[in-house]
């Protein structure tokens, strides 16, 4: 695994040269679901921090074998970076605040402001408004159109601090055929950044996976979600 996780750094780095961009903007979450722990350690041990999960009890099942880890000591623990990519149910949101540091895939108004009330005191929690791009009635996300207003409700939320967006495009054949998805995302983020909304970043685009996160990268990406890829197929 260290070996696939040193090319596809090379990758990232080398289609940021393609397009003129700093490596150091973009940035890999290691999609770890359905992976077990020894296999994120070995990650861990080349240099990954951060992880992607996409189930909340699947992570908690991790999180407790990692406190008993003999891979990782109690400030290795403190360092992981666990990301939720998958959708959250509001009857788990607490759990999720528990769990993870970022939330990826808030993707109604509703969760916003459960996850918002759910914050303790003096906690930011960082978050990416998912986008649905295609419109897929089985995927989770907000529509384009009524990105702006529930932008504009999540910026007064106190707690959420909201970096940016993220999308799942329709599944395509090649890379290449996701590009306009890719182009799409980016372009509703300088839409919305040109809002000035107080508070909101748009700085952070999360977009492309194991087959077409070079392409994501030409077209803005700032976070790739790679899993089989790295870990080899589920
Ligand atoms: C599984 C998953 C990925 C990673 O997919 P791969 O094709 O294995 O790289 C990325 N993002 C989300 C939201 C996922 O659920």
């Amino acid at each position: 695994m260290q070996e696939p996780w040193q090319q596809i750094r090379q990758r990232i780095e080398a289609a940021c040269r393609r397009c003129g961009r700093d490596p150091q903007q973009v940035r890999l979450l290691a999609v770890s679901k359905t992976q077990p722990l020894e296999r994120m350690a070995a990650l861990w041990a080349a240099g990954q921090i951060h992880f992607g999960e996409n189930r909340v009890q699947e992570a908690r099942e991790k999180q407790s074998l990692l406190a008993a880890s003999p891979h990782f000591s109690l400030p290795e623990r403190a360092a992981l970076q666990w990301h939720l990519i998958g959708p959250l149910q509001r009857n788990k949101a607490k759990l999720a605040l528990e769990l993870f540091q970022m939330i990826s895939s808030v993707d109604s108004l509703a969760l916003a402001e459960t996850l918002s009330a759910l914050l303790p005191v003096g906690r930011t929690l960082p978050i990416l408004l998912q986008v649905n791009l295609g419109q897929e009635a089985q995927k989770h996300g907000l529509a384009a159109e009524t990105l702006l207003p529930a932008l504009r409700q999540i910026a007064m939320l106190p707690g959420l601090q909201v970096q940016g967006l993220m999308a799942i495009p329709p599944w395509t054949a090649s890379a290449e055929e996701a590009r306009p998805y890719f182009r799409q995302l980016a372009q509703l983020a300088r839409q919305m950044a040109a809002e000035k909304i107080s508070g909101v970043s748009m700085a952070e685009l999360s977009m492309g996976m194991s087959q077409d996160y070079e392409v994501a990268i030409e077209e803005g990406a700032t976070w790739v979600r790679v899993g089989s890829a790295l870990f080899g197929p589920r």
